[in-house]
Order: structure tokens, then sequence, then C-alpha cells
């Protein structure tokens, strides 16, 4: 039965950005859009984790999402948050957001485990994969990583290490972009094993949002190629999808359902989200970024969360 849902004041998950370096070149990424802090000293930056995490622990936060960029490029630093996080027992969502691309690497020569089995050592307990495809070849071009495994490799590799693993796609011309794009898509994502599905629309960005650093135009290509979620969701039901709940955020323009996939039962999210949206009334977003700075947004220094900010907020 559907279900609409509000969102309390702070987000339920924080993410820990360690690097805003990436290998891939995807024509949608945020990044491109609004803004890369720099790469701060690791000291600083595992300090400011354990206060800001702390801080939304204490809150009853129990989600967290390492990410990027591209994650595995400051696999040290990854290792170290792991590190940091070990002390939290009760964490419902411990993930690291990767392309992929190299989940499957030696460490050293010498080294006999890849990349992801260290990281399931030392605590790992999901991965959300960006697949933008089920055919490789279009995937790997989305993301600018033609050399990239395959991610039927990939996910033979993770589920040898016991690692569940979650599905990202995002909708675009030129890649999934209709509903029976996105029904292939699941039932090819349910085969190969995921524990779920996140769907996203390409990023709206607010009017206000001009970073023009960048050497790609995520703005432009984002509405250029946009697809929308809400038509597709009459032929999802259709075809043996159950709408379960409609979250409809009231702090940022971000909504998002759930269905199950029936047989298989797994659970399929879709959702938009405009960039920028964020009332500074609460936190519907929590970022530690690669300077060792909290932000609840990504509009750069207007975003930032002060220690008098946190302490107004307790648990
Ligand atoms: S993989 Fe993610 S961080 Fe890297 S370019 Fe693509 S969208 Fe940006």
């Amino acid at each position: 039965m559907k279900q609409t849902k509000k969102q309390g004041l702070m987000s339920s998950q924080f993410d820990v950005m360690v690097t805003s370096v990436c290998n891939a070149r995807c024509a949608f990424c945020v990044q491109e859009a609004t803004f890369k802090p720099p790469c701060g000293k690791d000291a600083k930056f595992l300090r400011a984790l354990r206060d800001s995490f702390g801080w939304f622990y204490a809150n009853g936060g129990r989600r967290v999402v390492i990410t990027g960029g591209e994650s595995l490029l400051e696999f040290s630093r990854v290792k170290a948050v792991l590190a940091e996080l070990k002390q939290y027992k009760d964490l419902q969502v411990k993930a690291l957001y990767t392309n992929g691309s190299l989940l499957l690497r030696r460490l050293s020569k010498g080294s006999s485990d890849s990349a992801v089995e260290t990281l399931t050592k030392a605590g790992l307990g999901c991965v959300n994969l960006s697949v933008h495809h089920y055919d490789n070849e279009i995937n790997n071009a989305l993301l600018g990583l033609p050399g990239k495994p395959r991610t039927e490799e990939i996910v033979k590799h993770l589920e040898a290490c016991g690692l569940p693993f979650r599905l990202n796609l995002t909708l675009q011309r030129g890649g999934i972009s209709t509903a029976g794009d996105l029904i292939k898509y699941v039932k090819w994502g349910v085969k190969l094993g995921a524990k779920d599905i996140y769907v996203r629309e390409l990023f709206r960005f607010a009017r206000d949002i001009n970073w023009a650093a960048a050497d790609r135009d995520a703005v432009a290509y984002s509405n250029k190629n946009h697809v929308l979620v809400p038509p597709m969701q009459r032929l999802l039901k259709k075809h043996g999808f159950s709408l379960l709940s409609e979250q409809r955020e009231f702090l940022r323009d971000k909504t998002e359902w759930a269905f199950t996939h029936s047989p298989s039962g797994t659970r399929v999210y879709l959702s938009s989200l405009e960039i920028g949206s964020e009332s500074p009334k609460g936190w519907p977003y929590l970022v530690l970024m690669p300077d060792a700075v909290l932000y609840n947004g990504w509009l750069g220094s207007k975003c930032k969360v002060t220690r008098a900010m946190m302490a107004s907020v307790q648990p």
C-alpha cells in the first residue's frame, strides 16, 4: 500500500567524501556543476570525521556512505575511515560508493588480496556500484572508462567476498531512458544478485548554481538528456512492481519512490532531486568533504556546518 512519509530535520545518512578526484568522465557529474574542495591532510580529515560523525551518531544517525569522486583513488583514507567507524557497532548501512574500475585490482605485486577483499576485512558492509547500463560497452562509454572490468566480473568477485551490493543507475537519453529499458535493467540486476537498485533522474540544478571552472558542462548535459521518473511508474506497476512508499522531503526538493519487484522481492528506489534546494532550517544532507569540513549542501562556503550549529542540535 502507498504511504507518504515526511523526513525529519536531519539527514538519516552521512556521506564521507574521501576525495573529489575521479578517474571517470561522466558528462553528468554533479561535482563538475558544483564545487570540488581540495584534499586536506589525512589527520585533519580523520579528526573532523570523529567530531562530526560522533555528533551525527549521538543524534540517532546510523547510515554512512564513503564516497568521492572515485573513493578508491584514496584507498588508505578509505581504510582509515573504516577503522574509525569500527567503534560504531550498530550501523545499519556502511557502504562504499564506487564506479567499480579499481575494485578488483591487487594492491601490490605480491599481494593476494584485491582492494575489495581488503576493505571487506576492514569492516565494509556493502558496495554501491554505479552502473548506468546493462550493456558493458554503453556503461563504460557513459562513465568514460573504456577499460573498466565488466559488471558481471566485478559482481562475481563481490559475491566471492560475501559483500552485498547495490546498483546505482542514472536515467538519461543515450542510456536507460524508457520504462522498457528500466524493466530490462531491473531484471538483469536481480539476476546478478543486487541487494537493491537505486535509480536517479539526472540532477536538476537550482538556478543560482554556476561553478564555471569545470571542464564538462554537467548542467547543460543534464538539461538536455533528462528523463523523468513519474511517467515510468504506471508501466512499472503493470510489470509486477508494487509501490511501497512515496517520500517527499520538505527541506529540499527531493522525492523518492520505493517499489518491490516480484517475484524476486528486490527493492527498487526511484528518485529525483534538485541540487541547491537545501533549506538552511535543517540538515537534509550531510557530507564531510575532502577539505575536512562538514557541509549541508553543495554550494560551498555558504553550506558549512559550524560547531555552533552542531551544538544547537543535541540528542
Ligand atoms: S563516477 Fe561519479 S564522481 Fe566520477 S565522474 Fe562519474 S559521476 Fe562524477
